[in-house]
């Protein structure tokens, strides 16, 4: 057997290995408060890549940047009740402006109580809203397209890296628009912006469709998400984009004339992705050696490490990757400029080459003396890692064929990478299974990694819809979404037995 660079394996304990990537490869750590964490620079740096060409996809669709209060007045919440019901559990609340001494601790001096409470952000919708209602007064003023880059506070229970944190990073996008029609078409594009973001930069195939109504964010009137596959079968929502309705502008009193004269409520969306992205692809690309970052997210693409002895020749070894890193840069692959990093830190070669290796960069370059005597060098595919034989794949190439071939060979491994997850999650999606029992079978039956099941069901509502989640709950599922490509229904309801109308995806999910 060969060797791994993780000392826990995908298939021993999918759960220890994640953790054992996030460590390994530097991502991330322990922060000492609960459920929040501390992202280190390459972990950090893959989030730059993610804001970067996420951002400019949000831009490109005609939305603005700006930036709102972390604090957010409990009379806010107060006026959505179905808003604040989803999120009162999780709220993180602060009630003092200054501490004082006594008995030796700092406690928060009762003197200095807010008069009203502020809520640390979980989401900006009730903020957001309010500056709208005193930005839009005539139809002429929408539609009003903002986004926003900011940390937000949701106290979760069971927290887990990356995927379910207390505090998280993300974006968040209003909108605010004259008519239903517009709004819900907003709400699809940014849907359709996710999807080709996650497919085409994180190399993560998902499924985009809408959420059953169990699954709706609070106050929303319909919620759709991308729902990614990870190794281990199961689901991530990986997205979301909300058309709220008149939730929020009744709430909030969103308000414009129309061109008729009369008053009307705006109907207004929001959409977001957070830092869960990046647990998404190490879940979906990351190996037992440790993670693979496609190449339009890698916070560095090609990393050259030389192998350096401590003697005379060391000088000009150097001077040989400085000209090579150079060359590179001149080059863009995947619409940009190359981000090659020449590693020249105080450590053994060997130790950098697996710290890369586990880091998940693309490609890494080794130079030692002999390379440089023949004018090449040496070149490891982190998503080819090994050779048939089980030994490290180390090709020796050109030095001038390298830098000629270097988009190429990103683009070829951005697109591989794609391509496995691509035919992995095909391959682990059931259809037609036609009962609950066969449901039922499938899941107890297919063992460690039993994939996603695509079933007809009757879109029950209300108690109703209860009562199916709650038989689904017992087997440790959960609905994912309504796929908008799935085939239409034309057979009976799983759960109900009534004509079907749809198909729901079923999954175990993260
Ligand atoms: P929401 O506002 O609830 O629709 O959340 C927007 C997106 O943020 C979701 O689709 C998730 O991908 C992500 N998200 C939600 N809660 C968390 C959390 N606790 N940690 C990290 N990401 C989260």
């Amino acid at each position: 057997m060969i060797k791994r660079a993780l000392n826990v394996t995908r298939e021993a304990d999918f759960a220890a290995w994640y953790q054992a990537v996030i460590t390994e490869a530097d991502m991330a750590e322990e922060s000492g408060v609960r459920g929040c964490m501390v992202i280190r620079p390459w972990g950090y740096g893959i989030w730059e890549r993610i804001q970067r060409l996420l951002d400019d996809r949000i831009k490109a669709t005609g939305h603005e940047n700006c930036y709102f209060p972390l604090f957010i007045p409990l009379s806010y919440f107060e006026k959505e009740a179905e808003h604040v019901d989803g999120f009162a559990k999780e709220m993180a609340v602060v009630t003092h402006h200054r501490l004082i001494q006594k008995d030796g601790r700092l406690v928060p001096d009762p003197e200095a109580k807010l008069e009203e409470p502020l809520v640390v952000r979980p989401t900006s919708e009730t903020v957001i809203g309010t500056a709208m209602a005193r930005w839009v007064q005539s139809w002429r003023d929408l539609p009003v397209l903002i986004n926003q880059w900011a940390n937000v506070v949701r106290w979760e229970m069971r927290t887990r890296m990356f995927l379910r944190t207390a505090e998280f990073l993300w974006q968040e996008g209003h909108t605010a628009h004259a008519t239903v029609d517009e709004a819900r078409e907003e709400t699809m594009k940014m849907l359709e912006v996710y999807r080709e973001f996650a497919e085409t930069c994180l190399a993560m195939p998902v499924v985009a469709g809408e959420k059953p109504e169990n699954e709706r964010f609070p106050g929303a009137v319909a919620t759709y998400s991308i729902e990614a596959m990870m190794q281990d079968g199961k689901a991530l929502q990986a997205g979301t984009s909300h058309f709220l309705g008149t939730t929020f502008s009744s709430a909030q009193g969103i308000k414009f004339q129309n061109a008729e004269g009369q008053q009307e409520l705006a109907q207004t969306t929001s959409w977001g992705v957070s830092t869960r992205m990046i647990g998404g692809v190490i879940m979906v690309h990351g190996d037992d050696d440790g993670l693979r970052v496609p190449p339009r997210i890698a916070p560095w693409q090609i990393v050259i490490v030389p192998m350096l002895r401590d003697n005379d020749e060391d000088a000009a070894l150097i001077d040989y990757c400085k000209g090579l890193q150079a060359e590179l840069a001149k080059g863009s692959a995947l619409g940009e400029p190359v981000r090659a990093l020449l590693d020249l830190k105080a450590a053994k070669a060997a130790t950098k080459r697996w710290g890369w290796v586990k880091k998940g960069a693309p490609v890494v370059i080794e130079v030692g003396g002999r390379d440089m005597a023949g004018g090449n060098v040496s070149v490891i595919r982190r998503d080819r890692l090994y050779r048939e034989d089980g030994k490290l794949d180390s090709a020796v190439v050109a030095k001038g064929d390298f830098v000629a071939g270097a988009a190429g060979l990103l683009e070829e491994i951005q697109a591989r990478l794609h391509a496995d997850a691509r035919a992995r999650m095909d391959a682990n999606i059931v259809r037609g299974v036609d009962s609950f029992d066969a449901l039922k079978a499938h899941f107890e039956g297919a063992g460690k990694y039993p994939g996603w099941v695509e079933v007809q069901w009757s879109k029950p509502e209300g108690a109703e819809l209860d009562a199916v989640v709650e038989r689904i709950k017992a087997l440790k599922l959960t609905f994912r979404n309504v796929p908008l490509d799935a085939t239409p229904a034309d057979g009976t309801c799983v759960f109900t037995g009534q004509p079907a109308v749809e198909r729901i995806l079923v999954a175990r999910a993260y």
